[in-house]
């Protein structure tokens, strides 16, 4: 029996047929039946171009429809898709290509020359392009191409994707990502978030990254539902589109903007039956404020590109804001000493772990990091550091390379910043550790003032006092305009430790 994804996919294209799959605000639509045809005749072209099963597809597109037909078409051949962020420069694609060696680049229209060029350079054999309009030649290729319909024939640990992590030190790495990966955590999704066929996602999320292409994707796939596809969240957007919609998946500045709009209202989102939180932390705030405006509490989970969706607060029962929730079915985790590895008793602080048919099978052409990350008994070290609370409910404190250790005593940032964030004036903050002479790293507070507060340094100090141990207190606090983010919300304190870096020294 073959377990290519595809097929599972395919059999409930086939079941809905003319229903809708993915429409755009201009007035383009795919059905599923129209997917299906698209997606043979992509593959088609894959076939043509050279795409064996189990070789790489590089991507590097604008949000489009035809994007997730060819992430379709990838799997079909039995090929391993390979998205890659819209943002990365021309030394970002040559790092990526040199080490995935992929048959095949798929590129913007406007980037094709630097695209032959680097592809030449490290031996990728074929460059197509797609634009955002069903153009570019990777189209024109399919259009001439012999429908591919059969489906290659996979195991379950064959790979379907390879994803590279945002990392913010040292090299990125490739997470390969088997059709059970996508497959189980896809089925375990739209079971626990009561995904049907009657659900129109509202996608605003960018397709190259696991929230918005799996999660979202894979998920609306598995249950034959349809999505909007939009090429970036834009509130005006959304609250027009929210009394269409039945479900929006976001990362937290998605709701911070909605819930700082007045048009937030019980009528504009009562459509509307679920909203989906993750990829950076959503502040307990912004849940809460969230849920006096429209009735509805933001459902939050916890994910990472090497291990899917792990966590998640329930459809039915509390969600507790400020937790992720708890294991998802199949899912097991332990909080471990960061030290020495052991299990930490119940309600402290440790290394979050997690094991799972959702859990990868190990970085691209890294064995030693595998081994590092990856443990012999299945679970994945994820580099969070976490805690379970009296109701069983897991709270994500931080990175554990965000963690500040002064004068030898663990401050965990989030709890800083969660005092901070109290005071009038202030509309977030981050903390962080700086190379410090005698404490080893200095506690230092970046914070975000509203506009037209007058907040002083010694203001936040005093507030501090008394309601943090002196060791947490930060010994610095500096102003800035806003927090450096990424694509996905969250906040680059290594940008800010950069930016601090000598203050101690
Ligand atoms: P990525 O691999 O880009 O999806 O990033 C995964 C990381 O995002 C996790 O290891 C967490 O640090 C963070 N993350 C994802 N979801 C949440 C959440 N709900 N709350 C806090 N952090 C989260």
């Amino acid at each position: 029996m073959s377990h290519n994804l595809f097929e599972t996919f395919a059999r409930r294209m086939h079941e809905r047929g003319d229903a809708d799959f993915i429409t755009t605000r201009e007035g383009r639509r795919y059905s599923h039946a129209d997917a299906l045809v698209a997606s043979a005749s992509l593959a088609g072209a894959l076939v043509e171009l050279g795409v064996a099963p189990g070789d790489r597809v590089a991507v590097q597109v604008d949000k489009s429809p035809e994007a997730i037909l060819l992430y379709l078409a990838t799997l079909r051949v039995g090929a391993v898709y390979l998205p890659l962020n819209t943002g990365y420069t021309g030394d970002e694609i040559r790092y990526f290509l040199s080490d995935a060696e992929p048959a095949l680049f798929v590129c913007r229209p406007a980037a094709v020359e630097e695209s032959r060029n680097i592809a030449a350079e490290t031996g990728c054999p074929a460059v197509q392009t797609l634009g955002t309009a069903a153009d570019g030649s990777l189209m024109e290729t399919a259009a001439a191409a012999t429908p591919r319909e059969t489906v290659e024939p996979r195991e379950e640990n064959d790979l379907a994707a390879i994803l590279y992590t945002s990392g913010t030190t040292g090299r990125s790495k490739g997470a390969m990502l088997t059709h059970r990966n996508l497959g189980s955590n896809a089925a375990t999704l739209m079971e626990a978030w009561h995904f049907s066929e009657n659900d129109r996602l509202i996608h605003a999320l960018p397709i190259f990254h696991t929230h918005g292409l799996f999660v979202a994707c894979n998920v609306t796939l598995m249950a034959g539902a349809s999505m909007l596809f939009l090429p970036k969240f834009d509130a005006d957007v959304i609250f027009e589109e929210m009394p269409r919609g039945t479900v929006l998946m976001g990362v937290p500045t998605f709701y911070t903007r909605l819930v700082a709009d007045s048009r937030l209202t019980p009528e504009v989102t009562a459509r509307m039956r679920l909203f989906v939180s993750g990829s950076a932390p959503l502040t307990a705030e912004t849940h809460q404020a969230f849920e006096e405006k429209t009735g509805h509490a933001i459902l939050e989970r916890y994910g990472m590109t090497e291990t899917n969706m792990n966590i998640s607060n329930p459809y039915d029962g509390a969600r507790r804001a400020g937790t992720v929730g708890q294991p998802l079915p199949g899912v097991e985790i332990r909080i471990t000493d960061r030290e020495t590895g052991d299990v930490v008793p119940a309600g402290e602080i440790g290394m979050l772990q997690v094991r799972g048919p959702n859990v990868f099978i190990g970085y691209w052409r890294m064995p030693e990091k595998t081994r590092e990350e990856l443990l012999e008994d299945g679970f994945f070290i994820t580099g969070d550091l976490a805690l379970v609370d009296e109701h069983g409910y897991v709270q994500i404190v931080g990175r554990d390379k965000d963690l500040v250790i002064s004068g030898g005593f663990n401050v965990y940032p989030k709890e800083v910043e969660q005092v901070i964030d109290e005071l009038e004036g202030v509309v977030e903050s981050a903390v962080i550790g700086l190379p410090h002479p005698d404490f080893g790293e200095g506690v230092t507070a970046v914070v975000v003032p509203k506009a037209g507060a007058e907040l002083t340094e010694g203001e936040v100090l005093e507030h501090l006092q008394g309601r943090l141990a002196r060791y947490k207190q930060p010994k610095r606090v500096f102003f800035v305009d806003g927090l450096p983010r990424n694509t996905m919300g969250k906040v680059q304190k290594n940008e800010l430790r950069k930016r601090f870096d000598t203050t101690y020294r």
